[in-house]
């Protein structure tokens, strides 16, 4: 049994010795209370769960300073599996400037962006970490767009990954949440240039205000790009907006590593969403008929959704941030995310269809945030 583990860990070190990160990113929301209240009385055991996303080289983890207990129990999980899967066999992405659901619960004040950097370094048992972001950046600054007035029942489409900014606009800092954002990103290049952190960047919902910021970063001092960004819930079976704004981010804001996250819309997606799960009731009621679409079908509408939101990442060539809180979700995930890179078959293609169509006038809804 030693041997066998010496050369697992060692083939990992093989693998996952390059800076690419892995096709599928562990998202750690999922080992706190946020998801899954029950899954802590059951199936819960983060050690067996990450040690299982690890074998399988998931090797990048996905937290926030804002997920309740998440980089407690992340950090206690990792210390526990250091002897066969050290520091340097994995990556650890981190949040902050966000600690609660209210515009009144961010913070990016300079010092609080490193005092928060270095609890998340305490409670993840590491010295460095790999990534850095603003947490849910449009809180904070000031918004782009009809979209964002507030209107959730506006489509996005194609058209909006150009009303952003209207050329030589690029560098104008609108108002005060524009400046505390170039402030923040300002203290945690300080912190990159210290090599406490690898690489920076930002999360959000709204893509044009992402691409707006993105461009800010760019065409403000220090005229540097984003290293990374993240998106959620905008590369699923009910909206790929995404896949319009990715080549902005990449050519226009020159960032060079883009994650997208949440195939399953942050549970939306599943038999049971969370209560506090922002789509308005339409989409809800809309993903309840989604449920009952794929009543037929093996793993249901989570199956459905990890397979097509995996397709759509890998023609993209983004690693996909997936929600996983126990060892079943990482078994389903691995083997959902293989078959797809290996070419899904008829079956599949025609099961996505039938989910996409169902969706009816949703198809590429959003809803508004932070909320009207
Ligand atoms: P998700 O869509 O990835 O997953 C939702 C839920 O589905 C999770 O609770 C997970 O436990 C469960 N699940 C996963 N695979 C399943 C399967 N095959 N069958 C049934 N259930 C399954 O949503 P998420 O967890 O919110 O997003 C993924 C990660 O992305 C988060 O954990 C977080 O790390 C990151 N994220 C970041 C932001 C942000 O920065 N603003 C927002 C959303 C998500």
């Amino acid at each position: 049994a030693w041997a066998m583990c010496y050369f697992l860990s060692n083939l990992l070190k093989a693998t996952t010795g390059s800076s690419r990160l892995p096709a599928i990113v562990f998202g750690a929301a999922a080992l706190s209370s946020i998801y899954n209240v029950q899954d802590h009385l059951s199936s819960f055991n983060p050690v067996r769960t990450v040690r299982l996303a690890l074998r399988y080289g998931v090797t990048a983890f996905d937290t926030s300073a804002y997920y309740q207990e998440s980089e407690i129990v992340l950090g206690t999980a990792l210390k526990a599996l250091e002897l066969d899967f050290p520091r340097s066999t994995y990556k650890l992405m981190t949040k902050c400037g966000r600690y609660g659901s209210t515009v009144a619960d961010f913070d990016y004040s300079p010092a609080t962006i490193r005092a928060s950097v270095q609890r998340s370094l305490a409670r993840l048992n590491t010295n460095y970490l790999d990534a850095v972001y603003l947490h849910d950046v449009e809180f904070v600054c000031t918004q782009v767009g009809p979209r964002e007035a507030g209107d959730p029942t506006i489509a996005l489409g194609d058209a909006q990954a150009e009303y952003g900014l209207a050329p030589g606009q690029e560098g104008e800092v609108w108002g005060e949440g524009d400046q505390k954002i170039v402030d923040a990103l300002g203290e945690l290049r300080r912190m990159q240039d210290e090599g406490i952190i690898k690489a920076i960047g930002i999360t959000g919902y709204p893509l044009p205000t992402l691409l707006r910021l993105a461009l800010l970063a760019l065409h403000t001092p220090p005229y540097k790009a984003l290293d990374v960004l993240l998106s959620y819930s905008h590369l699923t079976v009910q909206t790929t907006t995404f896949a319009a704004f990715a080549p902005h981010f990449r050519e226009r804001a020159r960032i060079s590593q883009l994650l997208t996250a949440s195939p399953l819309n942050m549970g939306l997606l599943t038999p049971t969403p969370p209560s506090w799960h922002p789509a308005s009731q339409e989409l809800r009621a809309a993903a309840g008929r989604a449920n009952v679409v794929c009543a037929e079908w093996e793993g249901g509408l989570p199956n459905v959704s990890v397979g097509f939101g995996y397709g759509k990442a890998i023609e993209l060539d983004v690693p996909m941030v997936v929600g996983l809180s126990n060892t079943r979700e990482v078994h389903e995930n691995v083997h959902v995310y293989r078959a797809v890179r290996d070419g899904k078959d008829e079956t599949r293609r025609a099961q996505e269809d039938a989910v996409v169509r169902s969706f009816g006038d949703l198809q590429q809804w959003s809803w508004a945030s932070p909320p009207a």
